[in-house]
């Protein structure tokens, strides 16, 4: 039995030909999964008897279980699942002015263990399945209704470069009309900088938001807080990232938490501009941290942020700011997952 969900759909025309059953019908079982959230072939009233019994003997619909709901007072809602073997994962609805955004989780845990974050505090467990990856965001879109998503970010627990295999089919899935029907450059992947897989997307053909969570911008205090720096270290990452802007010709966004005390001085921000000096497709995004129970991470002061900021943009970087969300509900990646653990 194969769990219907990890195919594509040409792959799913593909398996349906195979069975001598017309390609067309993958399009019908489609919008019965993705569009109307459907867990049993059962239901699936325009489709043959016969289909629908060939389905149910050789294929399932995975779900997942919602454990947990919190709102924040600014909108931002966290859903933890728990999986069929129990383990749990955390997704997260963001509604803004003009958009609304899906946050999904790739993994159970994560082994890289940045120090500002919650997911590798218990470190990694497993891969997310795509079909667990595609329920995240089949719950997440019934729960933001009546709006629809309109983006989404792979920045939940997990490194999705690591579960390369899974992440690629769900982006496809999420990318067509048939599926999610969110477009390419609403889809956000980020990295914490795993350079094989950096390589291999620039291959893909893709359209999607590339984004690199950089952090500090020399070696030492990069490996000092991203353990991940010691194997994929920065001189190396940034060659990486410069060829992948090179070949796509596709902006990069460099994810920069300002921690305060650790890497938000004036003199981090100037390492950080000769890093990307004269680079026209890299963008700076800060996000000051959230406070971290468990982990000795605060956010600078205004004064600081806007120092750092203007300093960039002083030297002509593109420089964006990102308003902290969900802080009320512990938005920031692994952090339900941990204190429901705890509990
Ligand atoms: S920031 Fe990303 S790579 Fe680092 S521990 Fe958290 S989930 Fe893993």
């Amino acid at each position: 039995m194969q769990d219907i969900k990890e195919l594509t759909l040409k792959g799913l025309e593909e398996k349906l030909q195979a069975f001598g059953v017309q390609a067309y019908h993958a399009q019908q079982i489609f919008t019965w999964i993705y569009k109307k959230a459907t867990i049993d072939f059962g239901q699936m009233s325009d489709l043959p008897k016969g289909l629908r019994d060939k389905l149910k003997d050789n294929f399932y619909i995975s779900d997942l279980k919602i454990v947990k709901r919190l709102k924040s007072s600014d909108g931002t809602q966290k859903l933890l699942f728990q999986s069929q073997d129990t383990n749990l994962i955390e997704a997260v609805i963001i509604p803004a002015k003009d958009r609304v955004t899906a946050c999904v989780s790739t993994q159970v845990g994560c082994k890289w263990a940045c120090s500002f974050c919650a997911s590798g505090l218990k470190g990694f467990k497993r891969n997310l399945s795509c079909s667990e990856i595609l329920d995240e965001i089949l719950y997440l879109k019934k729960e933001a209704l009546p709006l629809a998503l309109t983006h989404l970010v792979f920045m939940g627990t997990g490194e999705p470069l690591d579960n390369y295999t899974q992440v690629l089919p769900a982006i496809k899935i999420i990318n067509s009309p048939l599926g999610f029907n969110i477009g390419a450059r609403r889809i956000t992947l980020s990295t914490s900088g795993i350079i094989p897989g950096i390589q291999k997307l620039a291959g893909e053909g893709l359209q999607v938001e590339l984004s690199v969570s950089l952090h500090a911008a020399d070696e030492a205090l990069r490996s000092r807080f991203m353990p991940v720096n010691k194997k994929y270290p920065l001189k190396d990452l940034i060659k990486a990232c410069k060829e992948y802007s090179f070949k796509t010709n596709r902006q990069i966004t460099f994810e920069y938490i300002l921690i305060k005390g650790v890497n938000s001085s004036l003199s981090n921000a100037q390492s950080l501009s000769r890093l990307l000096e004269g680079w026209k497709l890299a963008k700076v995004n800060l996000i000051p941290s959230n406070t971290i129970s468990g982990l000795k991470v605060e956010p600078p002061g205004k004064k600081d942020i806007l120092l750092f900021k203007n300093y960039l943009v002083q030297q002509g970087i593109k420089v964006t700011l990102r308003k902290a969300r969900g802080e009320d509900i512990n938005a920031a990646c692994g952090q339900l997952r941990l204190n429901y653990a705890q509990q």
